[in-house]
């Protein structure tokens, strides 16, 4: 078949990858001049790491090379990106600096249509797969009075479009936000600006990445241990144990990280420990605290602003300022929103996106894939994880099979019961910080374990046994794809693929 792939993300790349292999023909757009997508040139911030440690965040079949650091930089896993494209041929499916303006269902196929310099054109494709990206479009607050602070050369920025931290250099620099890019960003620009004030709304539990200083923090949360510890839709085997009779023992476990997080970080003497136990705050986001931040806090060089926002921004005596809630007026040559992101696809038609959203705009997603009602598109990325690559290149297996005919899925009715039910029981267990449903965090294993449940493979159990008390290694998962192409490719593979 001929497919679209829009994104040269981590999810669009494997899903190439994996495509190719199975026999399809490939065009992947992306609208940036380089792959990469999160960390692509034109979207990392200085002191942009990643906070899953590297083994984590690779492709099963392709380890990060062994020099780079336990986590590394923006520009490293760019890298890392640009040699997977090359490892596996993708150089010349790649259409980049091409945007994707328009996916238009034509009965069976799919006209889409891109913009780049060569002006605007259009191609048919038997099949589209939306890799664009949950994390891709920041959401950057409209704060009145925005219009007389540029006036005055006052700088309103989003993390992602703050590439050189000389922009920063002898500035009054305001960072909004209190996740890991806001405290990532905030390092380098304290390191060099006049003044660095954060505007948290919320504080967050931060977890160590070496808990008590020794520890790595993959230890305990990247194991199969540490998903278990949050519960799920349903209880298997020793999950039943730890929500049961063992219930308090696992509380203890999660809390005691809030306590180790207080003591190490200081959080008490900087009046910084954030509300609510580590357990509740922990669901929707494990914030990996970066390194240097409360260090910098204690120097001085770092002043936190808690329970604040921006109420607006303006001029005094002809220099920038923002105005907090609480009526304190801050000089404010540079506002660096690290605010988050929307999530959309505004290329799909309304019939198309109709279909594709629930009434509260959650992404209605069979397995975080496919939607319930749009025969022939698919998504990938949309599975956002500790471990993005893992979950994308499983997510891409899960459409090779559909695509030869090999899933066998339960009818329209049944799936939407279970995306609809996904959905409340995500509501709940991370109090709707789901990105429109677009995140599966803390549950990481259990949508691969899904996915490779309609395949009908899984890796050896005494393997996955391994990963209850060790990190989940993505390595282990590195036979399945061939295997699985494998059998898609023999005539004989009618319905249900098992290994
Ligand atoms: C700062 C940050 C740190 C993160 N760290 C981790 C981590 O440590 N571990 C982890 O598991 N996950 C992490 N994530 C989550 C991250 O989103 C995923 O790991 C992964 O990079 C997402 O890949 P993707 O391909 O789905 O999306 P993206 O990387 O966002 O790629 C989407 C691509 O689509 C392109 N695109 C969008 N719209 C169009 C269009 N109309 N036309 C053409 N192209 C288009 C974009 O240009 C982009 O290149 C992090 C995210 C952020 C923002």
């Amino acid at each position: 078949m001929r497919v679209a792939i829009i994104g040269a993300g981590v999810a669009g790349l494997t899903t190439a990858k994996v495509l190719l292999a199975a026999g399809h023909e490939i065009l992947v757009f992306d609208r940036t001049p380089d792959v990469g997508g999160v960390w692509s040139r034109t979207r990392r911030y200085p002191g942009l790491t990643t906070q899953s440690p590297k083994a984590q965040y690779s492709f099963t079949d392709f380890p990060m090379p062994r020099h780079l650091p336990e986590w590394p930089t923006g520009a490293q896993v760019q890298e890392y990106l640009e040699s997977y494209v090359a490892e596996f041929g993708l150089e010349p499916s790649l259409r980049l600096a091409a945007t994707v303006e328009a996916v238009v269902q034509d009965g069976d196929a799919w006209a889409v249509t891109t913009r780049s310099a060569a002006g605007t054109s259009t191609a048919t494709f038997d099949r589209v797969v939306v890799a664009n990206g949950v994390f891709c479009e920041p959401s950057v607050p409209e704060f009145p009075g925005r219009a007389e602070f540029a006036a005055v050369g006052g700088r309103l920025l989003a993390g992602s479009d703050f590439h050189d931290v000389d922009q920063a250099l002898g500035r009054h620099v305001l960072v909004v936000g209190y996740g890991k890019s806001a405290c990532d960003v905030t390092v380098p620009i304290s390191k060099v600006a006049a003044s660095t004030d954060v505007i948290a709304r919320q504080l967050l539990w931060k977890v160590p990445r070496k808990i008590a200083g020794v520890v790595n923090f993959k230890m305990l949360l990247l194991t199969r241990m540490g998903e278990a510890l949050f519960r799920y839709r349903w209880l298997r085997g020793f999950e039943k144990f730890l929500h049961g009779p063992g219930n308090r023992l696992r509380r203890a476990l999660l809390n005691s990280l809030g306590t180790v997080s207080v003591r190490q970080f200081g959080l008490k003497r900087h009046d910084l420990v954030p509300g609510g136990r580590m357990e509740d705050i922990v669901k929707g986001a494990i914030g990996l605290a970066t390194e240097g931040f409360f260090e910098g806090v204690a120097a001085g060089a770092i002043k936190v602003r808690r329970d604040q926002t921006i109420t607006s921004l303006g001029e005094r005596d002809g220099r920038p300022v923002a105005e907090l809630a609480d009526g304190s007026v801050l000089p404010a040559d540079l506002v660096v929103c690290a605010t988050g992101f929307t999530q959309g696809v505004p290329f799909l038609t309304e019939s198309v996106q109709q279909r594709l959203f629930d009434e509260r705009g959650n992404f209605l997603l069979y397995r975080q894939i496919q939607p319930l009602e749009v025969p022939g598109l698919y998504l990938n990325g949309y599975n956002s994880s500790f471990f993005s690559p893992l979950n994308a290149e499983m997510a891409a297996l899960w459409i090779a099979a559909d695509l030869a005919g090999a899933l066998t899925l339960p009818d329209v009715a049944t799936r939407r019961a279970d995306v609809l039910g996904q959905l409340a029981f995500m509501d709940e267990a991370t109090d709707t910080h789901h990105c429109r449903g677009t995140k599966i965090i803390p549950f990481s294993m259990r949508n691969v374990d899904e996915v490779l449940g309609d395949l009908g493979v899984q890796i050896p159990s005494r393997v996955r046994a391994t990963h209850w008390l060790n990190p989940v290694a993505p390595a282990a998962y590195r036979a399945l794809t061939p295997a699985l192409l494998q059998r898609l490719a023999a005539p004989e593979t009618a319905a249900r693929v098992t290994l």
